[in-house]
């Protein structure tokens, strides 16, 4: 069976039990992630046949990193040519963030609600018809809840499974984003799930349901407040 096992460089990489150290922390994120998560699995399925193509590394390759640069971030090969014709994924070790959530479904129990298609549909990992615009954000009552490391990584992991299935080329960041994360009907890689008998959309929020974590509705909305 293919497994998934892409390249995994730390930088510098003379420190030898710094190296030793990064490689296990992906290595033991992929390996959770599998036994944990039955939609990363799938998605480590279909990346298995790109190993070649992908390197996970801690630093930024690019010569000229602006300050603003947030991590983790995945760089198409058309924007960074060290590492050849590859995706790279940067993600620091012990990387600490947070994200944005809804809140539980119980929550938001007025069927009148002009949010409760939308609400539903999160909570039931469908895809939406377009993005979650900045007034629905709010009216949303947002949490804020600690990301964890696995799921960082696996939302990266995401972009590359795009990227590969030619739906984005990075020209369109938003929609990209909201399509890893949530889903768009319309950006749809349709993969038939043999235990549930059904197509399924992988996005970070099927990852994260199946670790029983709420939904996330946007990728930096804290930025914009
Ligand atoms: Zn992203």
């Amino acid at each position: 069976m293919a497994t998934f096992n892409p390249k995994i460089i730390h930088v510098p990489n003379i420190d030898h039990s710094t190296k030793k150290k990064y490689t296990n922390l992906i290595r033991e994120a992929i390996s959770e992630l599998y036994i944990e998560s039955r939609h990363a699995a799938i998605l480590f399925k279909i990346l298995s046949s790109y190993n070649e193509r992908i390197i996970i590394t801690n630093k930024d390759p690019s010569p000229f990193v602006s300050s603003s640069c947030i991590y983790p971030k995945v760089i198409y090969p058309e924007r960074e040519h060290t590492y050849g014709n590859c995706v790279v994924i940067v993600i620091p070790p012990n990387y600490n963030g947070h994200i944005d959530s809804v809140k539980p479904l119980e929550d938001y129990n007025n069927s009148n609600d002009v949010n409760a298609t939308l609400i539903f549909k999160l909570h039931n990992c469908i895809p939406l018809e377009k993005e979650i615009d900045y007034d629905t954000l709010i009216s949303l009552r947002i949490i804020k809840r600690s990301q964890h490391f696995k799921i960082y990584f696996a939302h990266e992991l995401l972009h590359a499974y795009h990227y590969f299935n030619n739906t984005f080329d990075g020209s369109n960041q938003e929609i990209e984003e909201s399509a890893v994360i949530y889903g768009i009907e319309n950006i749809k890689i349709s993969y038939y799930d043999n235990h549930n008998l059904k197509e399924v959309y992988i996005t970070e929020n099927i990852i994260r349901s199946d670790y029983g974590y709420y939904p996330r509705i946007s990728h930096n909305f804290e930025r914009s407040i």
